[in-house]
């Protein structure tokens, strides 16, 4: 069942408020009538350029139908996934390797993995010292992401590893390993309270009505286990996927909500606070299992699906696609398509506009001033705070801490967003003309060494320095571990390095991600990622043979509205609806796209 058809039998049924049981009446762009193929005004068509659009969005079934008491895109609404590819951006196609946040790494991570005696590492597995000391030399990507990181129950009073404990759940189903099965009540709780802040994957569940768009599905993912993820898994199964799961992050696991989908059925393998050796594993339970083949990935970083390349191959002649998150991820598969080594087609969700302008923007909105104030307590009115990078992010971080009264000062390398930053009222400054005044110093800009040893011994006593770039490469963290410096750990993920004359410099995370390690990111901002995964892996699944090649594909404009739709319903939103006479004007199709692909948000 394509993905179109999926979403007209899904626009049949009215849709209701969630909570409340009542019909919604927010409005609708109408059905279009079967000229659908109308293509963006605008649109770009060089021969051979990559944007040039082949969308096929599909004639409605009923046209006209839907303007009214439906937010629902009808069929012409769920366009099957664009044939537009995304230029690779990664310029260098040397073994250079490739971040997430898009910066280049000298030494590829993978190299270190030993994949061929993996079997054995499993079998000689180290000690819980062992294991512990391992988890410090882990792979970037598994350490340094994004996701909330709030557990309600930590537990790591009990040390038995979880890889030797035996658990079932109350069905005597033990296909998982996690870390406390008992924890499970807690986690259906976190589950709970995520659905109410992800309208549209509960309106999928409800629009399916009974039809399993993904029955035959076997999705393995590896992505952070957190309650929004639980919800999305759960949706998943819900329209009849069968899931296996490992965490894509060694510590942004939340293990009640592990455990509550664990009694729930599925096979989770992840617990906060896994070894590298244990990272490895886990995801080679999800994969190394008799019976069972995935023939959907679902993944965040890569990890996964380098692991089933490395390990099992053939594995990928049943697999029909990979939707992967992540920007390191993204990167890898670009980098396999060059190399003519992709295998099966890919979706990549990172760049949908869905993801892009809503998880970097409003997360870290939302999110800098509640990892701040957990660890610091720090007020914020008439602070002086410099943000490194005026970018998705640090117009977020900008923007929160402005709404709080503090003087917000910006260091930016490319004069657009300079601009911009100087537009929205911010001072532009170089790192060294303010680095002896300012109250708190964030860095947001994917780049390396952007905060060094020397603004660092610069800074007055008591400033807060602290990372929402996604990599730990942002402040040169090692260069503050020298002999004549003392570290006080004062609160966890706080320190306090000291230098001989007493200046105290407040150090967050240790440089790593302030809202992964400190605090949460607001649910609805993953809801939306989430949406956007479930329908990528919808249409890969569905896809008629030779709709998807070998290669990376971008989702189609329409499909990241129709995300947005979902969502909007939240906030009993009333969109407009194009007029038959403004839509020619506009040479536009009134179920859209509304944009033509290079529009920018
Ligand atoms: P972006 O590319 O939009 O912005 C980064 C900005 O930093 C750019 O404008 C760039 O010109 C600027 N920059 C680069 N080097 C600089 C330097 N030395 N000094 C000053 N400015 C410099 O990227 P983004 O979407 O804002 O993401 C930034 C980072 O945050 C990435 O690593 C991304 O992966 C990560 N991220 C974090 C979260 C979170 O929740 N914390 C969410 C999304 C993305």
């Amino acid at each position: 069942m394509s993905v179109q058809v999926v979403a007209a039998k899904m626009a049949e049924v009215e849709l209701k408020d969630v909570s409340t049981g009542k019909a919604l009446s927010v409005e609708s762009p109408v059905t279009p009538p079967s000229e659908d193929k109308t293509v963006a005004r605008n649109e770009p068509h060089e021969a051979g350029s990559s944007a040039a659009t082949s969308l096929t969005a599909e004639p409605s079934a009923k046209a006209g139908e839907g303007s009214r008491g439906l937010l629902t895109p009808n069929a012409a609404k769920m366009p099957q996934a664009s044939a537009l590819k995304h230029s690779d951006p990664q310029q260098n196609g040397g073994e250079a390797f490739v971040n997430r946040d898009g910066t280049v790494a000298e030494a590829p991570r993978m190299k270190k993995i030993q994949f061929a005696d993996q079997k054995q590492e499993f079998n000689k597995r180290p000690s819980k010292i062992g294991r512990r000391s391992l988890s410090r030399s882990i792979s970037q990507s598994s350490t340094d992401s994004y996701s909330s990181a709030a557990s309600y129950t930590d537990s790591s009073d009990d040390e038995t590893s979880p890889r030797d404990k035996q658990q079932k759940n109350s069905k005597g189903n033990g296909d998982f390993c996690i870390k406390n099965i008992k924890q499970a009540d807690f986690g259906r709780r976190e589950i709970e309270i995520a659905e109410q802040e992800m309208p549209a994957l509960m309106a999928l569940r409800k629009r399916a009505q009974g039809e399993k768009p993904l029955a035959g599905a076997k999705v393995v993912g590896c992505t952070h286990i957190t309650a929004q993820t639980a919800v999305l898994m759960e949706t998943l199964s819900a329209l009849g996927a069968q899931c296996r799961w490992a965490a894509c992050n060694i510590y942004s696991t939340q293990n009640e909500v592990a455990a509550a989908l664990a009694e729930g059925g599925f096979s989770v393998f992840a617990w906060k606070g896994e070894s590298e050796d244990d990272f490895w594993w886990c995801i080679d339970r999800c994969v190394n299992v008799e019976g069972w083949q995935p023939n959907m990935i679902l993944d965040d970083g890569g990890d996964l699906t380098h692991w089933i390349y490395k390990k099992y191959p053939n594995m990928f002649k049943k697999i029909k696609g990979i939707v992967e998150e992540s920007v390191t991820g993204v990167h890898r598969l670009y980098q396999l398509s060059k190399a003519g080594k992709l295998c099966v087609p890919a979706m990549n969700v990172n760049d949908s506009v869905t993801k892009q302008k809503f998880d970097n923007l409003y997360c870290c909105r939302e999110s800098i001033l509640d990892g701040l104030k957990r660890t610091t307590d720090v007020m914020f009115g008439g602070k002086q705070v410099v943000v490194c990078g005026y970018g998705e992010v640090g117009k977020g971080c900008c923007a929160a801490l402005k709404a709080m009264g503090s003087i917000v000062y910006v260091t930016e390398i490319d004069p657009i967003c300079a601009l911009q930053a100087c537009m929205d009222g911010f001072r532009l400054v170089k790192l060294s003309e303010v680095i002896r005044q300012v109250d708190i110093v964030i860095t947001c800009t994917g780049n390396k060494n952007v905060v060094v040893r020397d603004h660092l011994d610069r800074m007055k006593n008591s400033c807060i320095v602290c990372n929402m770039g996604h990599s730990n490469t942002e402040i040169d963290v090692a260069s503050l571990r020298t002999p004549e410096l003392t570290w006080e750990r004062v609160r966890s993920q706080v320190d306090h390095v000291i230098w001989p004359d007493g200046k105290r410099v407040v150090l967050l995370a240790e440089g790593r991600l302030l809202n992964l390690s400190c605090s949460t990111v607001p649910t609805f901002v993953l809801s939306i990622t989430a949406t956007t995964q479930a329908l990528a892996l919808i249409e890969l699944y569905n896809a008629p043979e030779g709709r998807y090649k070998q290669d990376v594909y971008l989702l189609p404009k329409k499909m990241d509205e129709y995300v947005a739709s979902l969502h909007l319903l939240t906030f009993d939103a009333h969109l407009t609806e194009l007029t038959d006479e403004q839509a020619k004007y506009l040479g536009l199709n009134k179920n859209g796209p509304f944009k033509p692909n290079y529009y920018r948000y």
